[in-house]
């Protein structure tokens, strides 16, 4: 007896379905069939730390660096949710601001104060946000959450005349980065970090088969990681070698091996490039002819790997969560095939879950003002008329149309009471102060058109490649423009949502 041919629908179910938070999300049409090489920064995106403890610790020694300079910094705490990835520092003003796709100002705060829209608008009027602009700071990475707070806590000393050897904001903001730069180069705090790897990585058992995967599908990987020799291969060893079939390490998963690569200089500048010759004591030598496969090195070009792979940049995956030195930069200046890691994609994605039966509330109700304001609008466009006496006879008494004007009014009102707490609400979903890292207001945030330009596509996490595999062809949706709604998209010809007496 022969078995009998499955169905090609059981075929294709006997898959779940991958859970919303961990898809990979595509901005352009990405065939990972073609892609023959992919390479991978290390912290955040192989390696994923626990944000509130390190960049805790961060903060702590940044502390500690500013007291030992005699700064009044004692009572200050680390707030991890101060600030998030994709707000822009205004070093000018002291302000941190959450600017939408269009450059924007949707909303801001003066160190730690909120700033009303009123004194929003007239500092800043009109003006948009423009990132060449040197006087703004994008908070690009998660490394960056220690500095922006604070940065925004030192702004509320500073103008409470409480430090004592600062100009202005603009000093403040040098001040900070130089001494934060100081603590990650300095070992002191890498040090803490290898001592209790346990204490700072979250480990993810199915980011090293993912790589498997990609290995055994006949793609090279690399790893082009900022971090030194000394850090990257504890940590590495520790998030990887547990995982990986016995006798194996990490080191076999990469053909080549980048550390200190100074990105985003990387990408575009032409430094010189070492090997690193005795892996115990991390000593170099200069490369002279092609790089070798399993060798590791440090500093260099993407150049350079592209001539040893004998790629073009369209057959390599980039894949970093620094949305400047790993994504911008590598699209922008090599043309490589770019992947952005935003692990918090994760907790925003469940708080907009979360919301959605609100979120279908308030588009109900926005629907019905939107019907309203249209009638509303006729009527007076009508009164006018008569009054003025010109345009068709209009029906009825002045006061028929006040009547109804009335009316409409009445409950338009209603209706604004009843959505402004809806929409207050919906600017603190993810974080109680900033609101959604993806979203500015009804528009896309400046995150996410940055996201959208360079990043082909995005995701939570390195493991998620796990579900689409390296066979996957990666779709874009068919870009949305105002008009694809047709008859839908025009509010005043929707049927009754039935919301009238939810006022
Ligand atoms: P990557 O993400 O694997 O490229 O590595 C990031 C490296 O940059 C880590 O070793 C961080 O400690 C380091 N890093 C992050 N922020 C700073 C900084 O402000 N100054 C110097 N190094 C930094
Ligand atoms: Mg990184």
């Amino acid at each position: 007896m022969t078995t009998p041919h499955p169905s090609v629908a059981a075929l294709a179910a006997e898959w779940p379905p991958i859970p919303e938070s961990r898809r990979l999300f595509c901005n352009r049409t990405l065939n990972l069939r073609s892609i023959k090489a992919i390479g991978y920064d290390m912290d955040y995106t192989l390696v994923h730390y626990n944000v509130v403890k390190w960049e805790g610790r961060a903060y702590a020694h940044l502390r500690q660096r500013l007291l030992s300079q005699g700064w009044p910094v004692q009572d200050l705490a680390f707030e991890p949710d101060r600030v998030m990835r994709g707000l822009v520092i205004d070093k000018q003003l002291g302000n941190l601001l959450k600017v939408n796709r269009f450059g924007y100002i949707k909303s801001s705060m003066h160190g730690t104060h909120p700033l009303a829209m009123e004194d929003q608008r007239k500092l800043y009027g009109r003006m948009l946000v423009d990132l060449s602009d040197a006087r703004y700071v994008f908070l690009n990475t998660l490394f960056e959450i220690s500095e922006g707070c604070m940065y925004a806590q030192l702004v509320d000393l500073l103008d409470r005349r409480e430090l004592p050897d600062v100009l202005g904001y603009d000093a403040l903001y040098r001040k900070v980065r130089h001494t934060l730069d100081r603590a990650h180069v300095e070992g002191e705090l890498k040090a803490e970090i290898l001592a209790r790897p346990d204490l700072y990585v979250e480990l993810d058992p199915e980011m090293p088969l993912a790589l498997l995967d990609q290995r055994e599908s006949g793609k090279k990987l690399l790893l082009i990681t900022n971090s030194e020799w000394a850090y990257t291969q504890p940590m590495m060893s520790y998030a990887f070698d547990r995982y990986l079939p016995a006798g194996t390490s990490w080191r076999d998963l990469f053909a080549l091996i980048v550390v200190s690569a100074r990105k985003p200089g990387f990408f575009s500048t032409t430094p010189m490039m070492f090997e690193v010759i005795e892996e115990a004591t991390g000593l170099l030598r200069p490369v002279e002819g092609p790089l070798r496969e399993g060798a590791v090195y440090f500093g260099g070009t993407a150049d350079r790997v592209e001539r040893a792979l004998g790629l073009d940049g369209d057959q390599i995956l980039y894949v970093g969560d620094h949305m400047f030195g790993d994504v911008r930069q590598s699209k922008k200046m090599v043309q490589w095939r770019t992947a952005m890691i935003l692990r918090e994609l994760e907790e925003e994605l469940a708080a907009i879950a979360d919301w959605r039966p609100s979120q279908h509330r308030v588009d109900a109700l926005m629907n019905e003002k939107e019907r309203l304001e249209f009638a509303f609008s006729q009527l007076r466009v009508a009164r006018m008329r008569k009054r003025a006496g010109y345009g068709a006879p209009i029906e009825g008494h002045d006061s028929e149309l006040a009547e109804k004007l009335n009316v409409l009014r009445e409950r338009l009102v209603a209706l604004d009471n009843t959505i402004a707490p809806l929409a207050a609400a919906a600017g603190h979903l993810h974080n109680r102060l900033w609101g959604l890292m993806m979203r500015a207001g009804n528009d896309k945030s400046l995150l996410a058109r940055q996201i959208e330009q360079h990043a082909d596509i995005y995701t939570s996490r390195v493991s998620n490649f796990l579900h689409e595999t390296p066979y996957s062809f990666l779709r874009s949706l068919r870009g949305s423009l105002p008009h694809d709604m047709g008859a839908a998209g025009n509010g005043h010809e929707m049927p009754d949502t039935g919301s009238g007496d939810s006022a």
